[in-house]
């Protein structure tokens, strides 16, 4: 028997498509670099998206062909989003972040011809063109400026008449996107998503139990789009009707709350970093904004403390932790409350709602120890490896790698889990942060998690430092709160009552900022190399 179903590729084109019929005039909200605001519609966003792509295929660029965007927030990114996959090329993310020889080189291996660019990030690309062979570089005008000379004027480069434009016909599992992955240890690898991959990623985070999102939404992206697709909502919100709105370059928790208000945000994105100066801004301020109530906020990218989850609780704001990778779209799981948590008392869900949570549809996890896959009973700890629709099978112009992907065909994460009978998983580390002390793993996460819930602590970060006898023993780095201060031995004491005693920090280095990483998460490499010198406290 052959099925009677009809086969129709999926497509971002689809995803535009919907978004002009059925909600034309919903907003995407920009903020420039002079902090105006810019309003535009779907509608228009269907319009100047289908210019771009016609610009394009004008321009000689071909089915497959990468075009590389350098760009912050906003709605000129949106027409790259839709416009780049609608000429049938590939929309390639920078990091506006990396230093231009990182750019240099990911522009080599994605082979890059065309790079569009933000007007104010035109110093970054001055120092970048000697080192690539870009053919051509076309600016958005965000500051309203007339581009500088040498330069291609976006708008005078999408100034074609697209009203009989024709999509090209491809089929769904051609690419549409690519990002790079941090790269933290070695080289930055390419990850490319298909119109297959990103439809499906866009239906399964659209669902009530994972985003909710609907056109009664309005959603503010701090999630940068220059890396992992600003986790799927620029196509999810479109898809749904869900007004967007964008920081720019504005990313100081004060501008963001102003955002959140003016713009009566429902959804917001980001990663705890963020989220932490956000926390910081209400406690110091209350009542400075009135923020939606009931607004949910996503925050993945690195754990969510279990005390952040309960802060932002009382200001009446809901935190949905997730967890994901470039190489899933980037979401793979989700926490939220099943109907049986209901009944249990307030710090217990709390305790669900800290976990990564639970696979979205059509995403597989399983835990992999040294004997094969590992029980769901939240002890048994492995590597999570996953597998799904919109998980990479490999990477652009790498051969095949058994470290990344397994033999039967699962990505392996490098994050090292558990997953309960429920089936909530929980992140302990990454392999490569994990501390052995005595020869006991030690989670520097859950320790990070446990001091970032003292009252006095605004972050902290574990990492591992030599000892002549126990091999590792954990470090704390911490920055105190403004004005706050906290002895080593108060801390110590502080999580003797939630950790074994072998494994809580006997040394503690407090510091004014941690170093982040480029997409906001604790450096560690960092970490490990300024302490590499740090005699440890722990007796031998
Ligand atoms: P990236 O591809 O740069 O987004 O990084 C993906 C990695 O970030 C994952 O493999 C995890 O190590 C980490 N990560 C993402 N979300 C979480 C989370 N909720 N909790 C802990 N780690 C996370």
């Amino acid at each position: 028997m052959h099925t009677t179903m009809q086969s129709v590729p999926l497509s971002t084109n689809q995803l535009l498509e919907r978004g002009k019929q059925f909600f034309a005039n919903r907003e995407i909200v920009s903020r420039l670099p002079d902090k105006t605001l810019h309003r535009t519609t779907f509608e228009a966003l269907h319009r100047r998206a289908r210019q771009l792509a016609a610009a394009l295929v004008r321009a000689g660029t071909k089915p497959g062909e990468p075009v590389a965007t350098l760009m912050w927030n906003h709605a000129w990114h949106m027409e790259a989003y839709f416009g780049i996959p609608a000429a049938g090329a590939v929309l390639h993310t920078l990091n506006l972040r990396l230093s231009p020889e990182d750019l240099a080189y990911i522009i080599a291996d994605a082979g890059d011809r065309i790079l569009l660019v933000d007007d104010v990030l035109l110093p970054l690309v001055e120092k970048l063109v000697p080192l690539v062979k870009l053919e051509r570089i076309i600016v958005a005008p965000t500051c309203g400026k007339p581009v500088q000379q040498g330069y291609q004027d976006y708008e005078t480069f999408i100034d074609v008449d697209a009203t009989d434009f024709q999509y090209q016909e491809l089929e769904e599992n051609a690419p549409c996107g690519m990002c790079y992955t941090s790269g933290t240890t070695g080289r930055p690898k390419g990850v490319v998503y298909s119109h297959r991959s990103t439809v499906l990623h866009s239906l399964a985070i659209s669902l009530p139990d994972c985003l909710d999102l609907s056109c009664n939404d309005a959603v503010l992206a701090v999630t940068p789009m220059f890396h992992a697709n600003s986790w799927g909502v620029p196509y999810a919100s479109i898809m749904v009707g869900a007004n967007l709105v964008f920081p720019g370059p504005h990313m100081a928790a004060e501008d963001l709350l102003d955002l959140m208000e003016r713009e009566t945000v429902t959804l917001a994105l980001g990663v705890p970093t963020v989220w932490m100066t956000i926390q910081q801004a209400l406690d110091n301020a209350p009542g400075r904004w009135q923020l939606k109530q009931g607004m949910r906020m996503m925050v993945g990218g690195s754990a969510v403390p279990k005390a952040m989850i309960a802060a932002f609780e009382k200001h009446g704001l809901a935190i949905k932790h997730g967890w994901g990778m470039t190489e899933l779209s980037p979401v793979g799981t989700l926490s939220w409350l099943k109907p049986e948590h209901a009944a249990l008392p307030e710090e217990s869900q709390y305790q669900v709602r800290a976990r990564q949570g639970i696979a979205l549809p059509l995403v597989e996890l399983r835990i992999m120890g040294e004997n094969g896959p590992q029980p769901w009973d939240g002890a048994s700890v492995g590597e999570l490896q996953a597998r799904g629709p919109w998980v990479t099978g490999g990477y652009h112009n790498t051969p095949r790698d058994p470290d990344k992907i397994t033999d039967d065909g699962w990505l392996r994460t490098g994050d090292v889990a558990t997953i309960d009978a429920e089936g909530y998983m929980r992140i302990s580390d990454r392999t490569k942060d994990l501390i052995k002390s005595g020869g006991e793993w030690i989670s520097s996460v859950d320790l990070e998690n446990a001091i970032m819930g003292h009252p006095a602590v605004a972050e902290a970060a574990v990492v591992a430092v030599r000892h002549p006898k126990w091999d590792e023993r954990p470090l704390a780095v911490v920055v105190k709160k403004p004005g706050k201060e906290v002895a080593p031995e108060e801390l110590r004491a502080f999580l003797a009552a939630q950790f074994p005693n072998w494994q809580c920090p006997d040394d503690y280095a407090f510091v004014e900022a941690l170093p982040r990483t480029s997409t906001g998460k604790f450096m560690k490499t960092k970490l490990r190399d300024d302490f590499k010198e740090w005699v440890s406290r722990t007796p031998q």
